[in-house]
């Protein structure tokens, strides 16, 4: 019987952290194999225009930055494969990943899956989301919305910082909330509220975003909970912040996870996780940042470390 091939280095995800360790890891002669899950090139390709990559002063369309960075992963050798991991075994070694398709064992191992946001559900979210007026990121987002009125959902850090951000272009931003207290940290939800640009909508849940058959936000539905009473809020964008979830969960028993479920690495390292040979990478490790360009610098340290591990374990 054939031996089972073992790989020098599985990167599972190919948003920017996954594509950027697959870029130094190939460059590198590691020949990685890069499993694409179940949305490839991650969360950017959701993004219309990607204004604060560096390198692109005209701005890139986030579907063109992922593309063209798997080209250039291609280019220096990566090999892709359509696996969905379900369960690993990091106790053995080499350490093995359960796909759906078939198992996979390698000596090292990048996990760049990513978060995923949290979504409301309501009428004509998913309809216009991406580049339709509905999106998760304000940093990503916010400029297109210079002198329009948008409403941010959501009564969390997330929420409070998006609305502040967007305070820049906006000429009016509601912020959407279901209860009458913000979650967000005390200081937080100060600045949020005493903002003369930010306007809370209390006791208010999304209902509808209205404009799908333009094909572009005209409205934001919300009902009050006290009164049953439904408004029309007239914006142009819906930002919703109600949270992220990391997409660690077939990972969680075997690494350490936050209480929110986003990866703990190990202590003095953003990317080592306390197995040996085993690293995280991008979003599904950082719930502060949450950035194309923080996610590829962790790939890229995530990239550095696998080489090391290999140069000493014998690659
Ligand atoms: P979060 O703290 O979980 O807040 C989510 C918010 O969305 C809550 O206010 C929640 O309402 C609301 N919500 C949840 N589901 C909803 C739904 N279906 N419809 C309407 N509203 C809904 O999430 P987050 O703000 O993303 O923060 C996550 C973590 O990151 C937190 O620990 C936060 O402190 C941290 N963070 C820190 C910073 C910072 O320090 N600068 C920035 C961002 C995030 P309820 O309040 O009623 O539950």
């Amino acid at each position: 019987m054939s031996q089972p091939t073992i790989e020098n280095i599985v990167i599972v995800g190919t948003g920017c952290a996954g594509l950027t360790a697959a870029v130094y890891t190939g460059r590198a002669n590691l020949n990685p194999l890069v499993l694409d899950g179940v949305q490839p090139g991650g969360q950017l390709t959701t993004t219309s225009e990607v204004e604060n990559f560096p390198g692109f002063p005209e701005g890139i369309d986030g579907y063109q930055l992922m593309d063209n960075l798997r080209k250039q992963a291609e280019k220096f050798g990566t090999r892709f494969e359509q696996a969905v991991v379900t369960e690993v075994d990091f106790t053995s070694s080499p350490r093995r990943l359960v796909c759906a398709e078939r198992t996979i064992l390698a000596k090292t191992v990048i996990i760049a899956t990513g978060a995923s946001p949290r979504m409301t559900g309501i009428a004509g979210e998913k309809e216009l989301y991406g580049g339709r007026g509905v999106t998760t990121c304000a940093t990503c987002d916010g400029a297109f919305y210079r002198q329009m009125e948008v409403a941010v959902i959501g009564g969390g850090d997330s929420a409070a910082e998006e609305a502040l951000f967007l305070t820049r272009f906006a000429s009016k931003v509601y912020l959407v909330h279901r209860r009458d207290a913000l979650r967000a940290s005390k200081i937080m939800a100060e600045r949020a509220t005493s903002h003369p640009k930010i306007k809370p909508v209390w006791n208010s849940v999304p209902v509808e975003v209205t404009g799908v058959k333009e094909g572009a936000v005209s409205g934001l539905k919300v009902r009050d909970i006290k009164t049953g009473a439904e408004t029309i809020l007239p914006v142009k964008g819906v930002f919703v912040a109600i949270g992220h979830q990391p997409n660690t969960g077939p990972f969680a028993k075997a690494l350490d996870v936050d209480e929110n479920g986003y990866f703990r690495p190990a202590a003095g390292s953003q990317v080592k996780t306390r197995i040996p040979g085993v690293f995280v990478a991008g979003d599904c490790a950082d719930h502060v940042y949450r950035q194309a360009v923080t996610a590829a610098g962790m790939g890229c340290q995530a990239a550095i470390e696998a080489e090391r591990w290999l140069a000493e374990h014998g690659g």
